[in-house]
């Protein structure tokens, strides 16, 4: 039986014909063409002025933490379902995550738990945009203003998604992306940052590259960081950059048939709820089972697992897991919307036909 996964990378453009480039001439490490080209290309993709290319998406949450000033005694409000990289980030500069509970209907962060959360500590905001679905911009930037409170983006699921027509990641102080394998666009690992911020630009860049002085090689100016990527990820980079466009209409054209064909077992799920002023970049596709489901969610992946498929459960809130357990903490919509969940494959390569085994075999799962 075909294993069917449910993320797989597509390399369909340039991207071997430009590592071949790195590596007959000799530009493997963190300077090169393709770096320049990809972090000018991935600003112009953003709308933003300046981009900056890490080692992974979370040294750029850390990156853009610390240009930010963010220490210890500090608290960073964020959604409790998340990636616990979100999370980690903030404890790597000492400070407090403050989690939040999400919105019922789009599962993303909810601005009104945001603004009840702010205390005199609170020195940065983090929206996730959870599976390629911006959060509410216009509400968490009105937010970010009326507390002079910036905001950091993690737009690591959701390149090229948009809010009111313009593209995440562009609404913060810092836009925070990741390139591992499993996410829209690839580069094995990798992350990038955006700003339209000179001053932060020039931060985060000092802080990349062990605080070397712009001005004088090989001096040192403060305790910094080797976060930088190198020249051979930014080709795999670019030559995806190049094809985003066709990656996203892949994406949008697998949502399509999964809400084509799950409209069968549309009274026994959920998905993500889709403001007028979004445009989801679907990172994964994603339902939650109602609670005329009598199975548990994991019962329902065991049996998708018997038919070859591939699934995962929607994020663990932060508050449940070992680094910050919180008995006290009780976040209804997150914890409801984490035990249901279920990611469905979503990636370049899935037909009709999967599409359609997949949806069977749910229903199957679900009635029998
Ligand atoms: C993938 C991801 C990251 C960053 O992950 P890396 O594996 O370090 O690139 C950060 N936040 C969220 C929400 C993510 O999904």
């Amino acid at each position: 039986m075909k294993r069917i996964s449910i993320a797989s990378p597509v390399f369909n453009g340039n991207e071997k014909k430009y590592l071949n480039e790195c590596i007959d001439t000799g530009w493997v490490s963190a300077n090169g063409r393709f770096i320049d080209e990809f972090q000018s290309k991935f600003a112009e993709f953003c709308g933003v002025k300046y981009a900056l290319a890490c080692s992974n998406g979370t040294v750029t949450l850390h990156l853009a933490l610390l240009a930010l000033g963010i220490k210890e005694g500090d608290e960073v409000i964020m959604p409790t379902l998340t990636y616990i990289a979100t999370a980690n980030a903030v404890r790597y500069c000492g400070a407090t995550p403050v989690f939040v509970d999400c919105e019922r209907d789009t599962w993303n962060i909810d601005p009104d738990a945001i603004e009840k959360a702010i205390t005199k500590r609170t020195k940065a905001i983090i929206p996730v945009h959870l599976y390629g679905l911006p959060c509410d911009m216009t509400k968490i930037m009105n937010i970010s203003k009326k507390y002079n409170i910036p905001v950091i983006e993690d737009a690591a699921e959701s390149h090229g998604a948009m809010w009111d027509g313009k593209k995440v990641g562009s609404f913060g102080a810092i836009g925070s992306f990741s390139f591992f394998g499993n996410k829209i666009i690839t580069t094995g690992e990798g992350g990038m940052v955006v700003t339209n911020d000179k001053f932060l630009y020039d931060r985060m860049k000092l802080l990349r590259s062990q605080g070397v002085d712009p001005n004088k090689k090989y001096w040192h100016l403060e305790i910094a960081y080797n976060y930088r990527m190198t020249n051979m990820q930014a080709a795999v980079g670019l030559g995806q950059l190049e094809k985003i466009d066709w990656h996203l209409s892949q994406r949008m054209r697998i949502a399509k048939l999964y809400q084509k064909h799950l409209e069968k077992i549309k009274d026994y799920i959920e998905v993500q709820t889709i403001r007028e002023t979004s445009t989801h970049s679907y990172w994964m596709y994603t339902i939650m089972l109602k609670d005329n489901v009598s199975k548990s969610r994991d019962e329902i992946m065991r049996l998708m697992e018997e038919h070859n498929i591939e699934m995962r459960p929607v994020f663990y809130p932060m508050n449940v897991m070992p680094p910050y357990f919180d008995a006290d903490a009780h976040f209804p919509n997150s914890e409801k919307i984490s035990s249901r969940g279920i990611n469905l494959p979503t990636h370049a390569l899935l037909t009709e036909e999967d599409i359609i085994f997949i949806v069977n075999c749910l229903e199957e799962s679900i009635l029998k």
